[in-house]
């Protein structure tokens, strides 16, 4: 089983996706050594907080959506964000990831700005490490972010598939599939940690579609993957093609198969175990843990603003409640990994790669 990412070529990986469970196991425990012998066995904690539900775009699939009028709208303020990033601190965790709906204006760009120079001035050392995911933006935005301490940045392909993706977003400039791609390589030129990811089981999705997937994250030399089930939500266009897509079981087992042969194929990247799986099963993250997965993001957003930051139904709430993070520690301990709240997680992947460029000289 050395160097089996190099061996499995498309078809193979197609093929891995649909096998039946005997033959994938020795791939999955082939994933787990590999996360070991290149990530570490740690498992970082980013604390997740969703600042806003307001967006921009119409997502065919997303349940905040600019035109879902059941949406009940929420902006936290500033105040209501340094005081979920310093509830993050206080719990432990080192690395907080701020999450929104899609906004392109002068005065969003320089409130971000504002806000990460405030979360930079929480602790001597320079606070916590901020991953942003608030969707396409120029590539000046994304560098003045970058330059204001933001570190890391999340921004999901969600199907790498030109046809699949025009499937699923609106026919217009605002959701091209160019766009996205463009936005991808604005944000490795300012010099992100870059995040991508894709949805899985969506309706006309094949397995080959999901091998192309893996290959598309290869080449775009990503340092970070979120990926998970798609998860319906019933005021959305796509609801009307519920039919035609798998169960979610086979969802939940095509996405931990895609965490596996993901880490065969990108051996020091860091990989989350989503929210969206655990939603299909309470323990499908450890699942994904177990499968070479190595961040978990529990959820630190307010109570009542995390219920109306709805992307899909059936969204787990009850996470990191007063009590629950020595829980959270404590199974991701079951799988074997340590639980690294104090550790920001800078990908290897990243790490290495910045290494091997040539210095800056003159
Ligand atoms: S998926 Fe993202 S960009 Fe699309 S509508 Fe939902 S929040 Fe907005």
């Amino acid at each position: 089983m050395k160097d089996l990412g190099h061996e499995l070529t498309d078809a193979r990986l197609a093929e891995l996706l649909e096998c039946d469970d005997n033959d994938f196991a020795p791939y999955a425990a082939a994933a787990r050594r590999t996360l070991a012998s290149h990530a570490g066995s740690k498992c970082y904690l980013r604390a997740l907080i969703e600042m806003g539900n307001v967006c921009a775009k119409d997502c065919l699939y997303c349940g905040i959506r600019r035109s879902n009028r059941h949406a009940v709208r929420y902006m936290l303020d500033d105040d209501a964000i340094i005081s979920a990033v310093r509830a993050s601190l206080a719990a432990g965790y080192r690395s907080i990831v701020l999450q929104g709906g899609e906004q392109c204006s002068d005065s969003f760009t320089l409130r971000i700005e504002r806000l990460l120079d405030k979360i930079s001035r929480l602790s001597p050392d320079g606070g916590p490490a901020v991953t942003l995911s608030l969707g396409e933006q120029s590539l000046s935005t994304y560098l003045r972010w970058r330059q204001a301490g933001a570190r890391r940045y999340l921004l999901r392909i969600e199907s790498s598939s030109r046809h699949l993706y025009s499937r699923i977003h609106p026919a217009d400039p605002l959701h091209s599939f160019d766009r996205r791609l463009e936005a991808l390589m604005s944000l490795r030129e300012a010099d992100y940690q870059v995040g991508t990811g894709v949805m899985i089981g969506l309706p006309g999705q094949t397995a080959a579609h999901l091998a192309a997937d893996i290959r598309f994250m290869q080449r775009m030399d990503i340092d970070m993957c979120g990926m998970g089930p798609y998860m319906e939500h019933r005021h959305t266009p796509l609801y009307s093609l519920r039919a035609a897509i798998p169960p979610p079981a086979e969802r939940l087992r095509l996405s931990l198969r895609m965490v596996a042969l993901l880490r065969l194929v990108m051996p020091d990247i860091n990989i989350a175990a989503t929210t969206a799986m655990q939603a299909i099963d309470p323990n499908a993250r450890e699942e994904a843990l177990r499968m070479g997965a190595n961040v978990i993001m529990p959820n630190m957003t307010p109570q009542q603003a995390k219920a109306d930051y709805a992307l899909y139904e059936n969204k787990p709430l009850d996470e990191n409640l007063p009590g629950t993070t020595l829980s959270l520690c404590d199974r991701i301990c079951s799988t074997g990994l340590v639980a690294a709240p104090q550790d920001d997680g800078t990908s290897r992947h990243y790490s290495k790669r910045k290494a091997s460029q040539p210095p800056v000289t003159g």
